[in-house]
């Protein structure tokens, strides 16, 4: 009786969820075997974009309640990154490893076409550059793909490059001056982002504090500090949170600011790339009340979702750091308001987003923001 109660409230809690979006779709196509769920969470700023994840969810109920978060959390990033698209997110229920095919993405492109540009999506966890070559088949609603296919290539430099934004505009914060130079760094994580982030701290003669879970990144870094004549302190990886450093760069994982983690934090502040970087929300109170900055995270990794948009205006890499660079001014205001305020940067972070969403909804009128995109009005 309790498990049955505790699905009902479930259920209530995701018909809520769904009559907070404007669209959600169900697809199906036997013939290959794809499920997708498709939400369009909301279009105030422009048509939906999100990318598109594939994984093995144990019911539809799970992908569902996943599709409606992710694509919620969507509207908030593209307000934040200031991109004229909206929130969306797709999932496809199946088993990334076993269960694709050419044709299974051949079918999603079709339902994405269907709807005529209210949703843009490209790779998210589970699927690939590739994958999405087999959708652009069918539809020219994709981003996201590779640079011969007339996409932007790789999202992570724009998005190493937005954290490095972040660290300058948090150490102006709390030390009046941006430099990177002579602080000691935590870097979690030596991927594609953490590991463009380290190399960029090394030559603006930082300290550096590494963890990996991978021995070849390790190898990579110090092959690399040793080239600039450098070194780095390579911890184990339960280690990096109690190193004696000036900031915490998540770059690996969400989850990380948690009860456990929390006491251990001797830095004053967090700033990296990993999306959902608080286990839960009352977490940003918790850094706040051990005077500890925290950046948000949809804040600071915005870079990849600023290539990923200005992918429709054509391909220019110069234009994308440009916009990235707004990542410095947003931030340090962000931190601004939420001293002024006497709220967490997140709560500071969620105003300042949904007041671009108030704003434009004011300035808009429902017929240009639906039939015709901006970058289809020939001025
Ligand atoms: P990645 O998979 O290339 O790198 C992640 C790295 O973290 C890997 O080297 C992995 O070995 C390491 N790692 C995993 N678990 C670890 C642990 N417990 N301790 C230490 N290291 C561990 O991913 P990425 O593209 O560099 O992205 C990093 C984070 O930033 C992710 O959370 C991602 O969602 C987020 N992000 C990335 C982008 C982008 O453009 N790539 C954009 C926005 C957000």
């Amino acid at each position: 009786m309790k498990q049955l109660e505790k699905n009902r409230t479930m259920e209530l809690d995701t018909f809520q969820k769904i009559a907070e979006h404007e669209q959600v779709m169900f697809c199906n196509d036997p013939k290959t075997g794809l499920q997708a769920i498709i939400a369009i969470h909301d279009t105030t700023l422009g048509p939906a974009l999100g990318g598109t994840r594939m994984y093995p969810y144990a019911t539809v109920d799970d992908a569902l309640e996943d599709v409606l978060r992710l694509s919620a959390g969507m509207t908030s990033k593209c307000a934040a990154a200031d991109v004229d698209f909206g929130g969306g997110k797709a999932v496809i229920i199946g088993d990334p490893k076993k269960d694709k095919s050419p044709a299974m993405f051949r079918a999603f492109g079709q339902f994405v076409d269907s709807l005529n540009g209210r949703f843009y999506t490209g790779t998210d966890m589970g699927t690939t550059m590739d994958d999405f070559v087999h959708a652009l088949k069918e539809t020219n609603f994709v981003n996201g793909v590779p640079e011969a296919f007339g996409g932007s290539g790789d999202s992570s430099v724009p998005t190493a490059q937005g954290v490095i934004y972040g660290l300058e505009a948090t150490n102006q914060y709390l030390y009046g001056n941006d430099s990177l130079a002579e602080k000691t760094y935590a870097v979690q994580g030596l991927g594609k982002v953490g590991f463009k982030v380290s190399e960029h701290l090394l030559k603006s003669g930082a300290n550096l504090y590494v963890t990996d879970i991978n021995t070849a990144s390790i190898e990579a870094i110090n092959e690399k500090a040793k080239e600039m004549g450098s070194i780095v302190n390579v911890v184990d990886s339960e280690d990096i949170y109690n190193v004696d450093a000036d900031v915490f760069v998540p770059c690996a994982m969400g989850g990380v600011i948690n009860d456990q983690t929390i006491s251990q934090l001797k830095v004053k502040a967090v700033v990296g790339s990993a999306n959902n970087q608080l286990q839960a929300d009352s977490h940003a109170q918790d850094l706040l009340d051990r005077g500890i900055l925290f950046a948000p995270d949809y804040i600071v990794n915005a870079g990849g979702l600023i290539q990923v948009a200005d992918e429709l205006y054509g391909p220019n890499h110069e234009r994308v750091l440009l916009k990235t660079k707004a990542i410095y001014d947003s931030l340090l205001e962000i931190y601004e308001q939420a001293n002024l305020d006497c709220v967490t940067t997140v709560e500071a972070a969620n105003q300042k987003c949904q007041k671009r969403l108030t704003e434009e909804q004011n300035r808009n009128n429902f017929f240009v923001r639906t039939r015709r995109p901006k970058w289809n009005i020939k001025e």
